[in-house]
């Protein structure tokens, strides 16, 4: 059954045509404002949270290491600010909208650094040594999964493709694309630190076709150093082509399995590592600045009054950012963390930036150029009328509207046996659902209560 179904739809032809409403595409990365107060969650990646490593009244530096974990899937976490540590206390968490512990630091304002270790050429380091830094660099996946990155960088398989993962194929967001233009030198230097440590022969760069000026920038910077076995691979712009499995189709033409040896399919089982081109600028500042993640480019857009990419300290609360927007932009309905197909609903603008977080977008009644309608179907939900629309698109090959039915009947092992732990998510299946079901939604809370059979 699944044999036929892909070979009617196969993995290239799936995913969604969705406006891409790249906003604040053209406006270059600016530095936010240093909060006076930075929230440092222990957790801002997947796996264990850190233990806090300082205590209230303790002076830190920026980039000071104040969390950490034993467990090898976590990562460290640093001060974005030089200041006082007021409280370590629970606060609430963008990912989940739940308390969790956090460090609040003071800052004094006068944004004072660690010592920093800088170095011209990685030549003479061993592969162990540069995956010890970006270990204590705290780097994680920025393309919104937060997966520790030295994890990745420890397959047990052989990788000959490290693919560099350019294509933000999620409406709104631009981050990655002003990073690509900006810092395209760096990021071509952070896949190099890559590809050393995992001994990957070949670099695919790939890029959406809608940021020509990101592909001509990486591509001169390669043919600039002579960079043989790297290539810019231009994809079609479709959502949700950035999404790893489905990236990995279009550039190797391998398929990651659902399933094997009774877990789910990782890239290395294919010879392949994913990277987001932000985490290779994040890798490059940690090997060649010693600098720990304390600062990520996040994209403010939707209904402000200027759309903005700017370079925030992690820690930096929500309000702050849209105040340095100009504020709201009118009436607004909702304010999401991430893009509008996978982003997060807050109801607190309190909360801080997290490493993961690449953007802020403002849902209101201007939506500059944008009807929001045409995005998140949110009409009253009509039966299923067994159109397969969600079945032609689902990137992973799932069966979104048997999943649906069996989550509704709380049937949690169906729903395991037909594979509801890979989906990731993507939302593609509600977006061309005619009955307006919210398929996704309801997959998401299944793939949870799945997690509890045994
Ligand atoms: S949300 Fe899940 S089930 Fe729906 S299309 Fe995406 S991967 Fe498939
Ligand atoms: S897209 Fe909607 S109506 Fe069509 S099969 Fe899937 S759940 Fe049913």
């Amino acid at each position: 059954m699944t044999n036929i179904r892909r070979f009617i739809w196969p993995l290239a032809n799936k995913g969604v045509r969705v406006p891409d409403s790249k906003l604040s595409k053209d406006k270059q990365i600016e530095d936010a404002k240093i909060p006076e107060i930075a929230t440092i969650y222990l957790q801002q990646h997947i796996g264990a949270p850190c233990e806090p490593l300082v205590k209230v009244g303790d002076y830190v530096s920026v980039g000071e290491k104040i969390g950490d974990s034993k467990s090898f899937v976590s990562a460290p976490v640093h001060s974005s600010v030089s200041g006082t540590v007021l409280s370590i206390e629970e606060k609430i968490h963008p990912s989940s909208g739940l308390k969790r512990d956090a460090i609040v630091i003071e800052s004094d304002n006068k944004d004072k650094w660690i010592d920093r270790k800088k170095i011209n050429d990685i030549s003479d380091f061993k592969k162990d040594e540069l995956l010890q830094i970006i270990r204590e660099s705290g780097l994680v996946g920025l393309g919104g999964a937060a997966f520790p990155t030295h994890v990745k960088l420890s397959p047990k398989n052989k990788i000959d493709t490290l693919i560099l993962n350019g294509c933000e194929c999620e409406p709104y967001i631009t981050s990655d694309h002003r990073l690509m233009v900006e810092e395209g030198e760096k990021i071509v230097k952070g896949a190099e630190i890559f590809a050393k440590i995992l001994d990957a022969e070949n670099v695919l760069v790939a890029i959406e076709d809608n940021k020509p000026d990101a592909i001509l920038t990486i591509d001169n910077i390669i043919k600039d150093y002579d960079l043989k076995n790297f290539k810019v691979l231009k994809t079609e712009t479709k959502y949700p082509h950035g999404f790893e499995k489905t990236l990995i189709f279009l550039a190797t033409g391998r398929e990651v399995p659902l399933v094997i040896e009774n877990r789910a399919g990782l890239p290395a089982d294919v010879g392949v590592v994913v990277q987001n081109v932000g985490t290779a600028k994040a890798a490059y500042d940690a090997v060649y600045e010693g600098k720990p993640i304390i600062d990520r480019v996040i994209t403010v857009t939707g209904d402000v009054k200027e759309q903005k990419n700017l370079l925030v300290r992690i820690g930096t609360k929500f309000s702050e950012l849209i105040d340095f927007c100009g504020g709201f932009n009118g009436t607004i309905e909702k304010v999401v963390m991430g893009g509008p197909m996978m982003g997060i609903c807050q109801n607190d603008l309190d909360v801080s930036t997290i490493k993961a977080t690449n953007c802020l977008l403002i849902f209101g009644d201007g939506m500059t150029g944008y009807k929001k309608r045409d995005i998140i179907p949110k009409d009253i939900e009509n039966p299923c009328i067994r159109c397969g629309n969600c079945v032609k698109v689902c990137p992973v090959n799932l069966i979104p509207t048997d999943l649906a039915k069996y989550a509704r009947a709380r049937k949690f092992n169906l729903c395991k046996e037909n594979n509801i732990d890979a989906c990731m998510g993507c939302g593609s299946c509600s977006f061309v659902c005619p009955s307006k079901i919210e398929l996704a939604q309801l997959i998401s809370w299944a793939k949870n209560e799945a997690r509890n059979i045994k």
